[in-house]
């Protein structure tokens, strides 16, 4: 197999073809601590694109809670069992990687769920496994945490989707970095469901075809973000294009935020598939848990984040604030701005005013309270 460079791990690893980087590399961070789990990107998403036939159970935006969370049932427990040894020397990749662990005659290590598994997204997962008695508490040896994960396709630099593919039929768009599945080419074999480790494709029963998220591609070539971004209440999520390291700018939103100051990281990148969605981890969760699912870097991200360093508040203000995806910001004086081919998208205050109301308007001499 080739060797391609791996910037997440901090070494080489080998995948099934040569590196062949896209023009631009679509990305998106996502901020968890402010997703509220309500949902509407996942229903954004799927009246959109995945409402039809055969696709009653199909999620290409799922939200779950961690750490018992999960769509389809244990997808990240199966592979990081499977994987075994994930050690990191510092910040380089000391174990397998999905395509190294890979067993004999197979691209990728991974594994097909039952069709159960998917059937039964977020079932449960926010409740007690046992009744609580009255006046009882439930008492456990360590803090007591949860947090939400929002997923979609990652669009990976190294998709094991694609390296797994008999039909080549899973493509990467040089133009964007958008991986996508050709439904004419696609025959249902579903070896990209079992290589994928974050299990994004989804096989259509109705239509013998695997199908995936799509980046809001239409969208996305007009500028504007994807249905999950331009909906996202709590206003967690942004798009733009990442460049690789060596080339951070420091003005691109991506850049800034995963490369320059390295608060928003890769989810399970020791697998090696170099995924481009970001994730801002929660700052109340244990950080051994945290490390599993994001990698070395998530004491410094937490730090980073808690610093409310100004030009991060300003660039996090502009989250959910136009629904284009965005390739510049600027944060001068009290304002942050998002632009596009260096056309200003929108500007907004980065402290928003606070504005108290007086119980007695003097002038008008009535008193001013909420009636229900
Ligand atoms: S719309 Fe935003 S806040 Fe709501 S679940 Fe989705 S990611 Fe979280
Ligand atoms: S997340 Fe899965 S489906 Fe998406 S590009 Fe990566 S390997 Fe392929």
């Amino acid at each position: 197999m080739p060797e391609v460079p791996n910037w997440q791990l901090k070494r080489d690893m080998a995948y099934k073809y040569e590196a062949k980087p896209p023009k631009r590399q679509i990305a998106y961070v996502f901020d968890t601590n402010k997703c509220i789990a309500c949902q509407t990107c996942t229903v954004a998403c799927k009246t959109t694109w995945t409402s039809g036939e055969g696709q009653e159970h199909m999620f290409w935006n799922n939200v779950e809670s961690k750490p018992f969370g999960f769509y389809p049932l244990a997808y990240d427990v199966k592979i990081l069992e499977k994987l075994a040894r994930q050690t990191w020397d510092g910040e380089q990749y000391a174990g397998d990687t999905i395509f190294e662990a890979a067993p004999e005659g197979e691209e990728v290590l991974g594994y097909t769920p039952d069709p159960d598994d998917w059937s039964r997204p977020n079932l449960g997962e926010d409740e007690v496994n046992a009744p609580v008695d009255a006046n009882k508490n439930m008492s456990v040896p360590h803090d007591r945490w949860m947090f939400y994960l929002a997923r979609i396709c990652n669009h990976c630099s190294y998709p094991a989707c694609l390296a797994a593919c008999p039909r080549n039929a899973i493509y990467k768009r040089p133009e964007d970095g958008i991986v996508l599945i050709d439904q004419a080419r696609c025959r249902g074999y579903q070896k990209c469901v079992a290589a994928c480790p974050y299990k994004k494709p989804m096989f259509n029963p109705n239509t013998g075809r695997s199908e995936k998220c799509i980046a809001c591609y239409p969208l996305i070539e007009k500028g504007i973000a994807p249905r999950c971004v331009q909906t996202c209440i709590g206003k967690i999520r942004m798009t733009g294009f990442i460049n690789p390291p060596e080339k951070a700018d420091a003005n691109n939103p991506m850049d800034y935020l995963v490369h320059v100051q390295r608060a928003a990281l890769p989810l399970m990148p020791q697998l090696g598939t170099l995924p481009n969605v970001y994730y801002i981890p929660p700052i109340h969760v244990d950080t051994d848990y945290l490390s599993q699912m994001f990698g070395p870097g998530v004491k410094h991200a937490v730090a980073t984040y808690k610093a409310q360093d100004p030009k991060t508040v300003g660039l996090l203000s502009l989250f959910g604030s136009t629904d284009h995806w965005v390739d510049r910001f600027t944060v001068e004086n009290g304002e942050a701005a998002a632009y596009q081919n260096g056309k200003e998208l929108v500007r907004v205050p980065v402290t928003e005013p606070v504005v108290f109301r007086v119980l007695k308007d003097e002038k008008l001499d009535i008193i001013r309270h909420s009636v229900t």
